[in-house]
């Protein structure tokens, strides 16, 4: 059993991060991936000083520096009006309060630094087009079968397989997703496509009415990145992801708000999200199987978590998992370890979408208001996710 290797269920953040974590454990670890190659859609992620700290652990500090903005200011404005709610300085502040800044790179260039580490240390363990169809777990290993036929055994098998993950569903065949009614959309623009006025705006978020767009600098300012979230009654086809159009994109952010036109009309083929419905999802872990990212606790983006826990997972299970061992005790504990932390920024994220979304015009000029005041006496959003930003995934006790 010991000589059977550590099966990992995607190549996503989670999955590359722990499987790098683990690799540098020397532990025997291999990582399958249901698509032909490595993820190379064009979108956006924040890593906060949680995410970085993990980055700069591994040893990846020069390579995401190299390729990643570190915003020094972000902006809150009302998306209808342009007014300024709040402006606070992100790095310095994070930096110096934190230890690790805050970076918003391209998510395939996170994906390409981890999967490029990986194959450094050993070329021969994630292999490509093997989509999980079964598994079944066995007093001493775990035996798994993949959708092209193929068999395998290993000792554990960890599923970083996202939304709507193969493994989860095993661990709990009754639990059901349902749409949330609100769609994300997300899309890449040469910086030089955009006027000089556009160009020069820092990290922004646009509180609309049911809606909020959020634009940011990445690929050290060559690209622009953009999220819109916007209400729809229903979300069609199987998959959480697809391509959408220019017209529906324009239909849902109309023209209120010329700096958001501006960057609708320069984007080419926008991708769409459909974001479902947030349960708790109640098993982590069996006897060989757990879950972790997406495939344990989806969450509402509107926090920018949904990475970074993913990468804390990785790091605190891959702790575990070499520094104790992967009894059904230990990953017990490893949900309930991740639980707490979980289940607070879930709900942060939630409320993070209520506030940029408020529709009711009276509870719009407190919040807005109360923004405008308070960002002129603190920095609201350092001292608000500070319990989010401090957590250090290598130093924090466990056990
Ligand atoms: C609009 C939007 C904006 C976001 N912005 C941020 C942000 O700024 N910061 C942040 O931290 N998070 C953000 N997130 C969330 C973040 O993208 C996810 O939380 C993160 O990608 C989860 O990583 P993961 O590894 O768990 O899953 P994924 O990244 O989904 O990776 C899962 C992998 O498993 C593979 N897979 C799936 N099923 C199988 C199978 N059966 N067999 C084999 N392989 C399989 C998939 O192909 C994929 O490669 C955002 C999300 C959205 C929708």
């Amino acid at each position: 059993m010991k000589n059977k290797p550590i099966i990992i269920i995607g190549a996503g953040i989670s999955g590359l991060t722990l499987g790098l974590a683990l690799l540098k454990k020397n532990i025997n670890v291999q990582i399958f991936e249901k698509e032909k190659e490595i993820e190379q859609r064009g979108a956006g992620i924040n890593i906060s000083p949680n995410g970085s700290s993990i980055l700069y652990n591994l040893g990846l500090e020069e390579k995401i520096n190299s390729l990643a903005c570190k915003p020094k200011n972000i902006e809150l404005r009302n998306f209808n009006n342009g007014l300024l709610l709040a402006r606070q300085n992100l790095n310095n502040s994070c930096e110096k309060k934190f230890k690790y800044p805050f970076f918003q790179a391209q998510r395939k260039d996170v994906i390409n630094i981890l999967f490029d580490e990986i194959n450094k240390i050993n070329s021969e363990i994630i292999f490509f087009g093997y989509e999980l169809k079964e598994f079944e777990e066995k007093k001493d290993h775990v035996s798994i079968k993949f959708n092209n036929n193929d068999k395998i055994e290993g000792s554990l098998i960890i599923g970083c397989d996202g939304i709507n993950s193969k493994v989860g569903e095993v661990l709990n065949p009754t639990a059901t997703s349902k749409f949330s009614n609100i769609i994300a959309w997300r899309g890449v623009i040469k910086m030089e496509d955009l006027s000089e006025k556009v160009r020069s705006l820092p990290p922004t978020i646009w509180m609309g009415n049911e809606k909020h767009f959020v634009h940011y600098p990445i690929r050290k300012n060559n690209l622009l990145n953009f999220i819109g979230t916007a209400r729809k009654d229903v979300w069609l086809g199987q998959s959480w992801h697809q391509f959408g159009n220019k017209e529906d994109l324009k239909k849902d952010f109309g023209n209120v708000n010329s700096t958001v036109e501006e960057i609708i009309e320069n984007i080419d083929k926008p991708n769409k999200w459909g974001l479902f419905d947030i349960k708790f999802i109640k098993n982590w872990v069996s006897r060989r199987a757990v879950i972790i990212g997406d495939a344990a606790h989806p969450m509402s983006p509107s926090y920018g978590q949904g990475g970074n826990s993913a990468m804390e997972d990785a790091i605190i299970l891959s702790r575990l998992i070499s520094e104790h061992n992967y009894s059904k005790n230990n990953l017990l504990y490893f949900q309930k370890f991740r639980e707490k932390r979980i289940k607070k920024l879930q709900k942060s994220s939630l409320r993070n979408l209520k506030i940029f979304h408020i529709k009711n015009p009276i509870l719009k000029f407190i919040i807005h208001s109360g923004l405008y005041i308070l960002n002129k006496i603190i920095p609201l959003i350092l001292i608000q996710s500070s319990w989010i930003y401090k957590f250090n995934a290598f130093k924090v006790g466990i056990k």
